[in-house]
């Protein structure tokens, strides 16, 4: 099973997986202080290969979010092309950590109701009506309201935060 280019690049950038491992819980940790104020529980970071960074749509995801089960804890996979550059590891690991805060604070969360200029956001975004759906079927009103402050913290823009 050869790397695909993609992951050689990653590879050489870090020059080994743990120490990428290492920064990425580091960067795990700085959101979590700065952002949740230090409260979230850290979920497990792993690595995946680009053979599945692709949705059910067949786009490409930079990472992705899963709460914990029966069996697992809390795991934030993570694919090659989002490792290449600092500012979209950071991107990409506070989107799914607000999906984690979500998970971890559900109960008594208001549902807000998305805001009004919210069609503003979508702008040049979504062509196709049904993979908007599909967004907001997985991006609740309380995830848009966390993420805007979660982005403004960090200095990211929210488009990028949303949907990069
Ligand atoms: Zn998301």
């Amino acid at each position: 099973m050869g790397l695909d280019p993609c992951e050689q690049a990653v590879l050489k950038k870090w020059k080994s997986l743990r120490l990428l491992q290492r920064y990425l819980r580091r960067e795990l940790e700085l959101i979590n202080q700065r952002c949740f104020a230090g409260k979230l529980s850290l979920p497990k970071v792993l690595l995946d290969r680009m053979r599945y960074s692709r949705d059910l749509a067949g786009d490409y995801v930079g990472a992705r979010y899963l709460p914990p089960n029966r069996e697992q804890p809390a795991r934030i996979h993570i694919f090659p092309f989002f490792l290449l550059d600092k500012k979209d590891i950071q991107l990409a690991l506070a989107h799914e950590l607000v999906h984690h805060w979500e998970h971890e604070s559900s109960q008594g969360l208001g549902e807000e109701g998305y805001p009004e200029d919210l069609p503003l956001l979508f702008l040049g975004r979504f062509q196709d009506a049904r993979k908007r759906e599909a967004w907001l079927h997985t991006h609740s009103p309380n995830f848009l309201q966390k993420s805007t402050e979660v982005a403004q913290s960090l200095g990211l823009p929210l488009k990028d935060f949303l949907f990069r």
